[in-house]
């Protein structure tokens, strides 16, 4: 097979640099055509210099929209690895769609805000949605191309980040510093708050509820703080495959790359006996509210996930901003959700519209 030719949005960020890593170990599989960035233009200039093939773009200016697009649809390219945080990648995402491109998701945001929108024009254009969440990754892994009717439960793991066992009544007093120290993965920052918060997780279900094509009451959540195993699938008759590797997102990254096959790269094995123990807990839902707002969300359907997901972008950066205490970061996306009158509208000039006014709401709540 010829080596893929990937699009990277976001080239600079976490994933950006994962992927690049993974175009160096692996020169026959991946050419990297395309690489944006957004502030990092040292970086992006750096990247250019070691792919000289590859088209940059950086996105901040005033025409920068049309600039992705433009990346997003050239010819030459097979697959677009969208890995821009927040909901910025939705656009280029949808016209990639259009253009015939596959698409590797690293942007939940956007599944969150458009996951159905995105799922359907793919279907419509005969495109593969290619998972790079490690969770979905996993799932992808495991469930091979089953149908939806094969499975009883999506099982994702979570870390329970770097809060997972402190006493609730000090989440008032945890510090974005503390906020940032994640326990088992480098990840860019808003990320790694969502992690703390486990908003990530709630994206995370939200995002596979679109991605897999089931229904919120078959996604549940389990707390793994080695992060080696990524997720399970219940299968109906009560077998339950995982996929387990390193923590490291050059794995997902490199299997959608390579998919369908899987070949021989530079990644690190796996020594279980070294590690010696992988624990399994319950989620402390009653401290850690945003489970419970996802599947409400979730549920509700509609604009309602977009909501969630651009009130919590709001507060989030309110939160390393030093605006706002840890716990409010909940209390924010839960008002907005409360605030948000669904008026039926599932197109998506009617999520837009809600994701802007959540953003709205969100900030004039603001101290
Ligand atoms: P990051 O902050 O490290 O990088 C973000 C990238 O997006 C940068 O290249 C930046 O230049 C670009 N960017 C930022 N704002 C932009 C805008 N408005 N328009 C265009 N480009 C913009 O983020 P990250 O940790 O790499 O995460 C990227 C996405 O991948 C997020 O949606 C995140 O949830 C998801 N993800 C990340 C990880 C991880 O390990 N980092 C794992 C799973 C999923
Ligand atoms: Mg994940």
């Amino acid at each position: 097979m010829r080596a893929r030719r990937v699009v990277i949005l976001g080239a600079t960020g976490s994933i950006g640099r994962s992927a690049r890593q993974v175009a160096r170990n692996l020169p026959d599989h991946m050419e990297i055509v395309g690489m944006s960035a957004h502030t990092n233009v040292a970086e992006l200039t750096e990247a250019g210099a070691e792919f000289p093939n590859a088209r940059i773009v950086q996105s901040n200016g005033p025409d920068g929209a049309e600039k992705l697009i433009e990346l997003a649809t050239m010819p030459g390219a097979d697959l677009v690895l969208v890995a821009i945080v927040g909901t910025a990648g939705l656009a280029p995402a949808l016209a990639a769609i259009e253009a015939g491109k596959d698409l590797a998701v690293a942007s939940k945001e956007i599944l969150v805000l458009a996951g159905e929108i995105v799922m359907a024009a793919a279907r419509r254009k005969g495109v593969r949605v290619l998972p790079i969440d490690s969770e979905h990754n996993a799932i992808f892994q495991c469930l091979e191309g089953r149908p939806p009717e094969h499975v009883r439960k999506l099982i994702l793991t979570c870390s329970g980040g770097p809060f997972r066992t402190l006493p609730a009544d000090e989440l008032e007093h945890a510090t974005p510093e503390m906020a940032l120290k994640h326990p088992t993965w480098s990840m860019g920052r808003k990320i790694t708050i969502d992690s703390a918060t486990l908003f990530n997780k709630a994206l995370e279900m939200i995002e596979a509820r679109w991605l897999f094509d089931v229904g919120m009451d078959r996604i549940d959540v389990i707390i793994h703080p080695q992060s080696i195993v990524h997720s399970i699938v219940e299968f109906m008759d009560r077998s339950q495959l995982a996929q387990l590797s390193r923590s490291d997102m050059c794995f997902p990254i490199q299997y959608a790359v390579t998919y369908p096959d899987r070949v021989a790269g530079a990644l690190a094995p796996l020594d279980l006996a070294a590690l010696g123990r992988l624990e399994f807990e319950a989620p402390r839902e009653d401290v850690f509210p945003a489970l419970k707002l996802a599947r409400q969300a979730g549920t509700a359907g509609g604009a309602m996930p977009a909501v969630l997901n651009a009130a919590n972008e709001v507060a989030v950066e309110a939160f390393l901003a030093g605006g706002i205490p840890f716990p409010k970061i909940w209390e924010l996306v839960e008002r907005a959700m409360e605030a948000h009158a669904p008026d039926g509208s599932t197109d998506l000039a009617g999520l837009l519209a809600a994701d802007r006014q959540a953003r709205e709401f969100t900030l004039a709540q603001l101290p």
